[in-house]
Formats: C-alpha cells, structure tokens, sequence
C-alpha cells in the first residue's frame, strides 16, 4: 500500500480494492501474535511512564496514531480535559474506523496510559508490560487483521482510551459523547486490559450481566471459541458476592457496560486473596501476588522471569480467540440482535453489586 492511500485511509482504500486485498494477502500471512508481541515490547521499553499530563504520554500518543495509519486507517483524537489535583490536564481517545455497511459497529478498547506516579511511588519508569501494553499490542494486531478483511459488514472502531488509571475518564469521556443512535447500533464493547499477568486468562462479562443474562452472550460466544482453538480460558467464578459469576470489572468496561453489552479480557486469577481480581498469582516470588501499577513487577524482565514465555503465548492467545471472534461476527456465523437499547435496564438496574466493593484503584 502506498503512502498516501495510507494517510487518506478507509476512504479512498475502499475505492482501491485492489490495493486493500494486497494489504490484506500480507496481514493474513502474520504469525498469530507476532505483531501483539511487538507492540507490546515496544511500549514498554521506549513509552515506559506514559502516565497523565507526561511527555512520554504524549510520544505514546503520536505512536499510536502512525501505527494505524500504516495499517490503512486514518484514526482522529477525541480530546477531553480535566482536573486533579489542583491541575488542569489536557489528554485524548484515539479513535481509528474501518466502516461497514450495516449501520451496526463493534468497539474493540484498551487504554494506553499507566499509572502516575504517587507521594510514595515514582512511576515514570512503569513499563505497564501487563497494565497496557498488551492491550494496546492485541488492539493493534486486531486492527491490522480487520484493515485485511475483503468485505467489513459491521463497522470496526478501535479506540485507545486516555486517562483510564485515574477514573476511567476518557472511556466515560466516550460514553458521554454518544449518540442515541451509536448506543442503539453498538453490538459489543470489547475490552482490553491487562492481558497477560496472572494464573488464568478470562474472559467476562459487564457487571449489568448479572442481571440480564442476554448480556452475557458474547462472553460465552468468546469462551467456545477459546475452547474450539484449545486455549484454557475462563470467567470468573463469582466467589465474591460483589463481582457476580461471569462479570468482570475495574477498568472502561464500566464506562461502557450502562449502555451497550461488554465482553471484557484480562488476565488475573479471580479465587485467590479477596476474590477480586486484583491478587494474579499464587506464586510466592511475587510480592503480594500482583503487580499492578508497580515498575519493578509490571515489566518484561520481572514477567519474563517468573513466567517464561507469557508474554508470548497471552498475546498469542487473545489475539487468536478476538480475531476469530470478530471473523465470525463479520462473516454472520455469529449471529447480532436486532439493536435494543438496554440503557432503560441499566438505569433500572442501577449500581447493584458495586455497594460492598473494596474502594480499589483501576486496574
Ligand atoms: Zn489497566
């Protein structure tokens, strides 16, 4: 693909379809994970401390916006600003589009920024190997497979959320600024967030499944397709009254899940320490069992020394279970409900379920 049909994007490649098939007999040829692998090295050791208001933050963001256009989307900022702190800050959503033809769409998300660094925990080295460099690696191998699809039925729109470790708040920023008719017409919220770190890999719901269990229905579409490429996934079990069986939390699923279904990935392990999600591991050469936020833990050398060869085979692994999944769904061998807005049920069903949670920091 040349350049300039690169930066106009969807467009103009759409008119080009021979210039898009030659794009997509390339991505095709990619070794499952090979590109979520990268990625997810690279924002680690060069985009390490790209935490809220930092200049690596704002690196992190020119990046990401090249790296979709080399795959042939022409992506757009959503700017938003807040305060905290007694600071103003100025961040963005990164939002990259292959449309389709249905009127309906798909969001496949992850957050791009780590944790800011506190009074008691300097930060600016936090590589967020796990916490998000792979779902930014896994997004952007998902973006590079769909920019190959001959034909797009659905709409695919990646967005690589801001802001979300100190509130979900460009994920909120998002929600806030959608449409009556992009809820209607939004079939699934994919989230990716902290793909790799923990005993298992899960698969979830949004918290509102609990009590609608058509909710629940992509999780479960997910968790076959895990099963059918032999990949050992799981929901969590709902040991802990709070997080209900099949739900998963603590990150922009939340922001999403009010309003349209939310099918969640995160690596962790859901029956250890207080049933939460926050212990990942029962090994005991990990402190506490977690990593989360933490520079000496939540980097490639401390997971590649614990668990050899994770990172590999977790952004391998979801990165084949999302691709297949949105295959199916593009190809109408999954089947999509007529659009209903479940935003009446949401308010209806109110925050039920969060009342006896730990006050915990997203994930
Ligand atoms: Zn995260």
């Amino acid at each position: 693909m040349t350049r300039v049909v690169q930066r106009l994007g969807w467009s103009l490649v759409a008119i080009a379809a021979s210039v898009t098939l030659t794009s997509g007999a390339n991505a095709i040829e990619l070794t499952y994970g090979a590109t979520a692998l990268e990625e997810t090295r690279y924002l680690s050791l060069n985009l390490a401390g790209r935490s809220i208001g930092s200049e690596k933050g704002e690196e992190t963001v020119t990046y990401l916006n090249q790296r979709l256009r080399d795959f042939g989307y022409a992506p757009t900022e959503q700017s938003f600003s807040f305060e905290r702190a007694g600071e103003t800050y100025d961040e963005v959503n990164i939002i990259a589009e292959r449309p389709g033809t249905s009127g309906k769409q798909i969001i496949i998300g992850a957050h791009y920024d780590t944790a800011p660094s506190s009074a008691t925990l300097d930060r600016s080295n936090l590589q967020g190997t796990n916490d998000n460099s792979s779902g930014v690696g896994v997004l952007l191998e998902l973006a590079q497979r769909v920019s190959a699809y001959e034909d797009a039925r659905h709409s695919f729109k990646f967005i690589l959320f801001g802001a979300e470790e100190v509130g979900l708040i460009g994920a909120e920023h998002y929600v806030e600024n959608m449409s009556e008719d992009e809820i209607d017409n939004t079939i699934v919220m994919i989230n990716l967030d902290s793909l790799i770190f923990g005993d298992k890999l899960y698969l979830n719901a949004g918290p509102s499944a609990a009590n609608r269990s058509s909710l629940g229905r992509y999780r479960d579409i997910a968790l076959e397709i895990a099963q059918e490429l032999d990949i050992a996934a799981e929901t969590n079990p709902g040991l802990n009254p709070a997080y209900p069986a099949g739900t998963g939390c603590c990150s922009d699923l939340e922001a999403f899940d009010p309003v349209v279904p939310v099918l969640a990935a995160e690596a962790t392990n859901w029956e250890i320490g207080d049933l939460d999600g926050y212990t990942q591991t029962s090994d005991p050469r990990v402190p506490d069992g977690r990593t989360w936020h933490d520079p000496a833990t939540d980097n490639l050398e401390f997971i590649e020394e614990i668990f050899p060869g994770l990172i590999e085979e977790r952004t391998r692994d979801y990165t084949l279970i999302f691709d297949t999944f949105l295959g199916r769904v593009n190809s109408g061998a999954v089947s999509v409900p007529e659009p209903a807005s479940v935003v009446g049920l949401a308010i209806a069903v109110g925050l039920g379920g969060l009342f006896t949670r730990k006050q915990q920091g997203p994930k």
